[in-house]
């Protein structure tokens, strides 16, 4: 045995290991809160993840089950596992990591303390919650952080807004039925531009 060997058998086992989001297919629940032109882009145009993001995904859902196996350790039956939610004739869907009965869990493994949130969940993971519970019917919710270079753990309670949830609706009916006509609905961030969303041949 070298040791070329064993990193390569590492890294092809996280390559396979890893479970990116299939872009083309569905619209992601949990990443309603981002520009619909974005998103619609990614369903129209995305090619699969490269070495690098699989790798890191890998890391962050390794860490992700692990502590839903702490969590299943800690509350036994009082904790449901995750499961998937599907909306919109399957083209919506979306990942809980878990329930307290009726009480949606959600879990972000994060890389270091510089992106652990100061007193509420940032804006981004809020807007997630919310689209979860719009889809999964859940009315509260508990997001669960973890750092992964200090193992530093924040907890946030959130509750439902049928406000925001009808939004999260809107947004995805407005993407679902952009990207049916093959086109890419307005933006709203005012950075797709740059960023390189524009439309383009298939
Ligand atoms: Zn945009």
């Amino acid at each position: 045995m070298e040791a070329k060997e064993v990193r390569g058998e590492l890294l092809a086992y996280a390559r396979r290991s890893c479970k990116p989001f299939e872009k083309r297919l569905y619209l992601d629940i949990s990443r309603l809160g981002e520009c619909p032109r974005k998103l619609a882009w990614e369903m129209l145009y995305s090619g699969s993840p490269g070495e690098d993001i699989k790798l890191r995904l890998f890391v962050a859902q390794l860490m992700e089950s692990n502590l839903v196996s702490r969590l299943v350790k800690l509350f036994g039956s009082t904790y449901v596992l995750p499961k998937p939610i599907y909306a919109m004739m399957g083209k919506l869907l979306g990942y809980t990591s878990g329930e307290f009965g009726k009480i949606l869990v959600t879990i972000k493994s994060i890389p270091n303390d510089d992106a652990l949130p100061d007193g509420r969940a940032s804006n981004n993971h809020y807007w997630m919650t919310q689209a979860l519970m719009h889809f999964g019917h859940y009315t509260r919710c508990i997001i669960i952080y973890e750092s992964r270079a200090s193992g530093r753990i924040r907890t946030y309670d959130i509750t439902y807004s049928p406000s925001i949830g009808e939004e999260c609706e809107k947004k995805a009916v407005l993407i679902l039925d952009s990207v049916n006509e093959g086109q890419l609905p307005k933006c709203n961030c005012g950075r797709c531009k740059e960023n390189g969303y524009i439309e383009r041949e298939r």
